[in-house]
């Protein structure tokens, strides 16, 4: 690093430090005479949510081209995973360049895009199913659980992992039901009540942004009132994708916060997990709202999932963690992309994601640096990317081991095929090859394991 960019001299390097405060979605034609003061209701984002590419079109009108438009129409056609897309988010895309438009990657699918899925993808490649004690709940650590309180969002993204449970059905899966019910929530508190080895408890779905008020407070009393659980997240990607809820919504924003005092003074942590995937998502209303949060003592921190073309180079990392850390959220996880259908082009190699992690670490204060992690497929849970047994990038294989976990298994990952040689993509194709490749690699793996 030179001294130049150490000492950053023009203003232009500390533009995190001032978030957009324009009326930036008056630049959409359909929204062109939407005030402030509607734009910032939660109730007139929900409204105006696009879900169709009639929605879309009636937004956009002419700011796209025609071959743009019918490529997104074959997008929605295709996508695995229903499409939802909050005003916000579609103001925040650069219209002058669609293609390239890191959050229109994330949210809205283009068929030219698409890259055929990787040969060893499965549907629900994290086993959050198989590590399921009762329906809905994820037991897959020691002391820590997965409760997915319920199973829709109000955004859907292209990457979600739990696309075999999350969104409407669509033309090309249909889900599994993890709708919220007080009965599917007795069974799982009852669980939860039973093993006292949990400590901690993730409280995700879907998203959290779509409890109501009364049902934040009811899994919050709840979780409260059980003598081992001492500290719970609540995860929500609102912050990134709406963050008008939390200025305006002021009974979730209660609710949450009434569980969160409650907690403190019983000594047990309460806080909200959210999942900023780019600097272009923090605005002016993002720093609103997370003021509101910080104001009442409730902690945020940050997880990120790499995504080719989104956030994969580290000039977009490092300028996404200073936005997020200067509003008070804490980056804590980068997600190496998980195999989900209908997302190859979104995926990145392990490689990058260790060559990133140096790039960011000494950057910034050690708290607000994420940790970069590859959740094993196969249900080994989160491992450091780095701290792989061995990794071949020629083949794109990482074998990974986990002891605190399912100690003596061995958990591979694969890199996306569009990296990897022509002769070796050739060799993918062939289930015979890649039995071979696997495991050799595995092979390797047990040989090299400290
Ligand atoms: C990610 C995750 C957790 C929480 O893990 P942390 O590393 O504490 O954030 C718990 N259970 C499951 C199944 C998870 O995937
Ligand atoms: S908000 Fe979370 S659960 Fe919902 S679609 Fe996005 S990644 Fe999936």
């Amino acid at each position: 690093m030179t001294l130049t960019t150490l000492n950053t001299p023009n203003k232009e390097a500390f533009a995190w430090r001032s978030p957009r405060r324009d009326e930036f979605w008056r630049t959409i034609p359909g929204w062109k005479d939407v005030p402030y003061e509607d734009f910032i209701q939660f109730k007139w984002q929900e409204k105006n949510a696009i879900t169709n590419p009639k929605k879309l079109l009636q937004a956009i009108q002419d700011l796209a081209p025609q071959s743009f438009v019918d490529d997104f129409k074959a997008g929605f056609a295709k996508a695995p995973m229903a499409v939802r897309i909050s005003p916000y988010l579609l103001a925040l895309i650069n219209w002058e360049d669609p293609i390239n438009d890191p959050i229109r990657r994330q949210f809205l699918p283009l068929a030219s895009q698409l890259e055929p899925d990787h040969p060893m993808l499965t549907l629900d490649s994290l086993h959050e199913q198989s590590d399921a004690p009762v329906p809905g709940l994820t037991h897959r650590y020691p002391d820590k659980a997965l409760f997915l309180a319920l199973d829709t969002c109000p955004v859907y993204c292209r990457f979600c992992t739990r696309s075999y449970a999350v969104g409407l059905d669509t033309e090309e899966v249909e889900k599994v039901s993890i709708k919220a019910s007080t009965d599917r929530w007795a069974a799982v508190f009852k669980y939860i009540e039973e093993t006292p080895r949990l400590e901690d408890i993730v409280i995700s779905g879907g998203d959290a942004y779509r409890l109501k008020a009364k049902q934040i407070t009811e899994i919050g009393e709840k979780l409260l009132s059980i003598p081992h659980i001492r500290r719970f997240r609540f995860a929500t990607k609102g912050l990134a994708i709406q963050p008008m809820k939390i200025i305006d919504d002021t009974d979730w924003v209660d609710a949450i916060a009434t569980i969160a005092d409650k907690g403190r003074r019983l000594r047990k942590e309460v806080c909200i997990h959210t999942h900023f995937n780019h600097a272009n998502e923090v605005t002016g209303m993002s720093e609103d709202a997370m003021g509101i949060l910080f104001e009442k003592g409730i902690k945020v921190r940050n997880q990120t999932v790499l995504q080719h073309g989104v956030n994969d180079s580290h000039e977009a990392m490092l300028e996404m963690s200073r936005a997020i850390s200067y509003i008070n959220v804490q980056p804590y996880y980068v997600y190496v992309h998980d195999l989900v259908q209908g997302t190859e082009d979104l995926r990145t190699s392990v490689a990058s994601a260790v060559r990133l992690e140096k790039h960011l670490r000494g950057a910034t204060a050690g708290f607000n640096t994420p940790m970069f992690v590859v959740d094993a497929p196969g249900g080994g849970g989160k491992r450091d990317a780095h701290s792989y047994e061995y990794y071949d990038p020629e083949t794109g294989i990482s074998v990974y081991t986990a002891p605190a976990v399912k100690r003596g298994q061995y958990f591979t990952y694969f890199d996306p095929v569009r990296e990897l040689s022509p002769e070796i993509q050739k060799d993918w194709q062939d289930p015979k090859k890649q039995q071979e490749m696997i495991n050799d690699a595995v092979e390797k793996a047990k040989k090299a394991t400290i």
